[in-house]
């Protein structure tokens, strides 16, 4: 058994690292300013509310425990704010984040898992999107974690860190058990929005164009269960514990899904007519985005189990009607 620190693991992925870590028999702590994130969503004997960029309070943790792995979920991650807030993303994603790192080197700890983005390709300009594919973000956003990235690469030629990047595709869905979810403030996920819509909350759901070049005329995504996500960081921790070195991976189903088709998943699931408002486009959207995880399949033999847009509804449906509030639910 390993003993892990999950900054950000009050967020929405982080809860279900933290359940995952959990469930097989890890030792962690939580370390998250609950800023973004919520305190009910991890046990509160693990949680160290704090600032990832709080270098006093990191040194203080890394000589109090002991810590085989960091794994880092701690981000700002809307594309549009991170257009108009610049700074902020480059502040929290990659300054703070370089703060965690050299406290993390003092320690000798050299094991880092890091939640990486789709964001970090930018416009694709070949399909599906493999890891190879030309980095070139078109946001800060995207900007801001691939510079985490070539800090990695840094670190590693200087001090010999080992990290693993997963680049996530959509990542969507709730832990089966209902308890724990997705719960933002303001909400702008696709899968969300629709089963608020279902939920009453609200009248409709825009779609963001209905004129790009795709099947139907809406944008193409590759959904990918959260519950999956957690597992690849386990396959990816096993990896590095192992001796492994630096790897880049992607994460999706490789399977591309518009949003009318998540529009009708969502309709099968809940049995809500959830009516939809054709819209202009969304600044900055590509067209379609669908993964190959041809690598971490064969090199880490991960294969997703919640592989259908169906599993991901239901699952986030079991959460929302659960939690219409989210974590305020009493
Ligand atoms: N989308 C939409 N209406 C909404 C929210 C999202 O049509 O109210 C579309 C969005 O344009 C994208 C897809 O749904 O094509 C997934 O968007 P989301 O914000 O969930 O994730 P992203 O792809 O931006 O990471």
């Amino acid at each position: 058994m390993a003993n892990y620190l999950v900054v950000g693991g009050a967020g929405y992925i982080g809860s279900h690292m933290v359940r995952t870590l959990l469930d097989a028999g890890h030792d962690v702590t939580v370390l998250d300013d609950i800023s973004r994130g919520h305190a009910a969503s991890v046990p509160a004997e693990l949680l160290v509310r704090g600032d990832l960029g709080d270098r006093a309070l990191l040194d203080e943790l890394f000589t109090q425990r002991r810590f085989d792995c960091v794994m880092h979920f701690a981000a700002f991650a809307q594309v549009g704010e991170s257009v108009q807030e610049p700074l902020a993303y480059y502040r929290n994603n990659t300054s703070r984040a370089v703060e965690l790192l050299d406290a993390m080197k003092h320690a000798g700890i050299d094991r880092f898992i890091f939640s990486s983005t789709a964001a970090t390709y930018g416009e694709p300009v070949r399909l599906p999107i493999d890891e190879d594919h030309p980095t070139v973000p078109t946001n800060p956003y995207g900007r801001s974690k691939r510079f985490l990235e070539q800090v990695l690469d840094d670190c590693e030629q200087a001090w010999g860190l080992r990290s693993v990047r997963l680049r996530y595709f959509n990542a969507a869905g709730a832990h089966p058990s209902g308890e724990i979810g997705e719960d933002h403030s303001p909400e702008s996920h696709l899968v969300p929005l629709l089963l608020q819509v279902a939920l009453g909350q609200r009248k409709d759901i825009a779609i963001f164009g209905t004129d790009w070049d795709t099947r139907d005329g809406t944008c193409i995504r590759d959904y990918v269960h959260i519950c999956d996500l957690a597992k690849a960081h386990m396959l990816a921790s096993e990896h590095l514990a192992a001796g492994g070195g630096t790897r880049t991976f992607n994460l999706g189903c490789e399977e591309g899904t518009s949003v009318r088709e998540m529009i009708d998943v969502a309709r099968k699931v809940t049995g809500h007519p959830i009516p939809s408002v054709d819209s202009a486009r969304r600044a900055g959207d590509p067209a379609r985005l669908v993964a190959s995880s041809a690598r971490i399949r064969s090199e880490l033999g991960w294969a997703p189990e919640f592989d259908t847009p169906e599993w991901i509804v239901r699952t986030a449906w079991r959460w929302h009607r659960s939690h219409p509030q989210g974590y305020a639910t009493s």
